[in-house]
């Protein structure tokens, strides 16, 4: 036999058995987004290269080492692999001018790609949902997106998520406090690690996202953003706590906040759980007012945020919210030449009633169709052989509860579909 081909690294595949779960989740975020009048957008998976690095930045985890890029052999451009859903989404709206009549409240899905070692909740194809709002200045709207989200955990059945919220100020004030920091950063060379050393003066910021756990002593002690922040991050900071108080949503400030992405000013959030291990932040997001002039739009202001959807699932299921499992309505067996035809129809017309209905297809015994029936956990079989072909009658046995119970019966289609759709 041939060797087989593997997949590749870090790029999973969801299995029938766990794609219920995708399933319920997606279906709930699809009615969450709605609900608060979010309209979906799906933008290509392969982008611009240069998209990336102006949006992201140079100096980023992203940018530097986690893109999967390469040259289109056929015309030469470089291309990769959308990392992140952000800048592909305003990338959109500036394309098509969406801004033109208003702003947009827009939400997408679907997977990203980042060339990271593979562990529990990190791997290189994995999955975000992303909500943007473009034209909105807040904090009103950033208040609209911790809300949004305090419900969608609510919807999920989720706990042990917590909330920590941090303004990076407006570009001034961060110049300012850079200069600080780096002196800082400076009178520690000797303590830093190599991408510390190496950051310290192209991306100073990203110093305090470093999650080398050697390093966090010298990030706790480093000077505060908050300490420089300009009268108006300050003041919409502060609105934005009130909102929160006000709709009952805990958060608590974490100072050393900073995201990994270079286009953040503002507002800065992540939802993270403590159940998770190493991985726990399960949703970031916050202001990104520069983004859509550094990418060549009309200034615009703009905030949003993305979750990792294989984090939140394993969440789900560290906290065990049952979610029903897709399973067909009804199971059709059939046996002898004219049942073999009539099943087909027979099969259309549960369908046409609105039931889910698995078709015996390959032949065999009714003993052996019964087990495929038992198999597909269907909660009714409809039996077709002669006798019911004579009689133009199904007969309809419940499966999946006690044997007593079980009996069959000779009913006609109208009568079948009741039978089934009763329970
Ligand atoms: P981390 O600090 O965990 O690397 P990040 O800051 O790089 O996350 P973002 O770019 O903000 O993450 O992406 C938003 C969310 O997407 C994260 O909070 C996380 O839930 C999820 N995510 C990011 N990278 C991965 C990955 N490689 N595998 C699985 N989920 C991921
Ligand atoms: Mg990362």
């Amino acid at each position: 036999m041939a060797k087989t081909v593997q997949g590749v690294r870090g790029m999973n595949d969801v299995l029938p058995a766990e794609a219920h779960r995708w399933a319920f989740f997606e279906e709930t975020v699809r009615r969450w987004a709605h609900a608060y009048g979010y309209q979906s957008i799906r933008m290509p998976i392969l982008e611009r290269t240069e998209l990336f690095v102006r949006s992201i930045g140079e100096v980023t985890d992203i940018v530097e080492k986690e893109m999967y890029t390469f040259k289109d052999e056929l015309n030469g451009e470089q291309l990769t692999l959308r990392p992140e859903g952000t800048a592909s989404c305003v990338r959109a709206v500036i394309e098509h001018n969406l801004l033109y009549p208003g702003p947009q409240r827009l939400w997408y899905q679907g997977p990203m790609f980042r060339h990271e070692r593979p562990q529990k909740g990190r791997y290189r194809q994995f999955h975000q949902i992303g909500v943007e709002a473009l034209g909105f200045a807040g904090p009103d709207i950033d208040a609209e997106h911790i809300v949004m989200c305090a419900r969608l955990w609510r919807d999920l059945g989720l706990k042990y998520i917590r909330l920590e919220i941090n303004s990076l100020g407006s570009a001034d004030a961060r110049a300012r406090y850079r200069t600080k920091l780096v002196s800082y950063l400076e009178q520690h060379a000797g303590e830093l690690d190599a991408d510390a050393q190496r950051r310290m003066h192209s991306n100073p910021l990203r110093v305090l996202d470093s999650k080398n756990p050697q390093m966090q002593a010298l990030v706790a002690a480093a000077p505060k953003l908050a300490d420089d922040l300009d009268e108006v991050s300050a003041q919409a900071f502060t609105a934005l706590q009130a909102s929160l108080r006000a709709a009952d949503i805990e958060f608590s400030v974490n100072p050393r906040l900073v995201r990994g992405l270079d286009y953040y000013n503002g507002t800065v959030f992540e939802w993270i759980t403590d159940r998770l291990g190493a991985q726990g932040t399960v949703c970031a997001g916050g202001r990104y007012d520069g983004l859509m002039e550094q990418i060549g739009g009309k200034p615009a202001p703009a905030c949003g945020f993305a979750m990792g959807v294989e984090r939140l699932l394993a969440l789900i299921a560290e906290t065990g919210v049952a979610i029903a499992e897709q399973i067909p309505d009804v199971y059709v067996l059939r046996q002898g030449e004219a049942a073999l035809a009539w099943g087909e129809q027979v099969a259309e017309q549960l369908r046409d009633s609105g039931l889910s209905a698995v078709l015996h297809c390959g032949g065999g015994s009714f003993k052996s169709q019964m087990k495929r029936a038992d198999d597909s956990g269907a909660r009714y079989a409809v039996i077709l052989g002669e006798d019911e072909v004579a009689a133009t009658m199904l007969s309809v046995k419940a499966l999946r509860i006690q044997a007593r119970q079980q009996e069959q019966r000779r009913v006609t289609l109208p009568e079948a579909c009741e039978i089934i759709k009763s329970r």
